[in-house]
């Protein structure tokens, strides 16, 4: 079983140790105004957890007897929605007397990726709401070949279209929103374009974007069609890059945003470009969820990776790199 509670959304998930994800259930926090208020989203995990634990042991057929290992997503991510889950983990791990494996959100994603898509050493473009990151395996490690300077893409996305006054609904998130009124868009805004290296900066591009809207002198579909192809293009040129550098075989789109139909093209068109399958995963798996603590989980345990309940504190800032991957030799 799988517990992750990184930031807004709290999810369980059960996998077998073949990578059969026997449930995957999730109840996801939303903000009535705003972002995400750390200490409200950690209220939220609290209140649902045996709702969603309750949940995921109904969907997958399994009794609490029979789990074997309990994953937890122990970072990177917001102090008060990581605690919370690192908690109902350690509860329910002693309870049933099964080890804890404490389990990096970032290399989960990559995880699950390269099982539902059976990619087997991707460069992956991990965009999320709090994380962008160009990630390939390297001696022993996920390295990150680029990452954001600031702020995440989703982020980006989901400030501006506050700015903008559009509402999000279940289902149908900020970015959904976004891309559909872009699909209208006629016209490029030139927009601060800026990759640094391998990295890219974000902030500067909202800024600029939120004081063109509030201008007033552009519409709103130009501006989110231009705000896309901007950061979509900033991005998708460091992919390129690294793909480029290690020469590996196969392009991996994954995180909430993986779910843009413009993104997925530019990432695509990429792939074509220098000859590398393109994969990305379907909507449940890209997004935060348990399912992916849980198979990482399975794999690190059965390479002899457990968690002492005095070295579960969670990280914060938990950097993929940090952590050995011996299951991906
Ligand atoms: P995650 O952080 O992985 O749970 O994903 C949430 C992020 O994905 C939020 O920033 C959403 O706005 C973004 N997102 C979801 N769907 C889309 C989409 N179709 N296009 C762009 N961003 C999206
Ligand atoms: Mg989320």
């Amino acid at each position: 079983m799988g517990i992750e509670s990184t930031a807004d959304d709290f999810s369980v998930g059960v996998s077998t140790f073949d990578g059969e994800i026997l449930a995957n259930v999730t109840d996801a926090y939303v903000p009535i105004e705003g972002g995400i208020h750390p200490r409200e989203a950690a209220r939220h995990h609290a209140d649902v957890a045996s709702k969603v634990l309750g949940g995921a042991f109904a969907k997958s057929g399994i009794r609490p007897k029979g789990l074997s290992v309990l994953a937890f997503s122990q970072g990177p991510g917001l102090g008060p929605c990581l605690r919370t889950g690192a908690t109902v983990a350690r509860a329910l791990a002693s309870y049933m007397g099964i080890p804890l494996v404490g389990v990096n959100h970032c290399i989960a994603h990559i995880e699950i990726g390269k099982l539902r898509t059976g990619a087997k050493d991707p460069v992956t473009l991990y965009v999320s709401g709090g994380n962008t990151m160009v990630l390939a395996f390297e001696s022993g490690r996920y390295r990150v070949f680029g990452e954001t300077l600031d702020i995440a893409l989703g982020n980006c996305l989901d400030v501006f279209a506050r700015e903008a006054g559009l509402r999000q609904n279940v289902g149908v998130p900020f970015g959904a929103v976004i891309e559909k009124l872009a699909l209208d868009g006629k016209k490029l805004v030139p927009l601060p374009y800026s990759v640094k290296g391998m990295d890219v900066s974000l902030s500067g591009l909202l800024t600029a974007s939120v004081a063109l809207l509030k201008k007033r002198d552009c519409r709103l579909e130009d501006m989110c069609y231009s705000l896309q192809e901007t950061a979509f293009s900033m991005v998708t040129e460091v992919t390129e890059r690294a793909l480029a550098h290690t020469g590996k075989k196969e392009l991996l789109l994954t995180g909430g945003v993986a779910a843009n139909r413009r993104l997925q093209s530019m990432i695509r068109a990429v792939a074509e470009e220098h000859d590398v399958r393109f994969e990305t995963v379907e909507t449940q798996f890209a997004v935060d969820n348990g399912a992916m603590i849980a198979w990482t989980g399975a794999l690190a345990y059965t390479h002899g990776v457990v968690t002492p309940v005095e070295k579960s504190l969670v990280r914060l800032r938990w950097r993929p790199e940090e952590v050995e991957v011996p299951w991906a030799e």
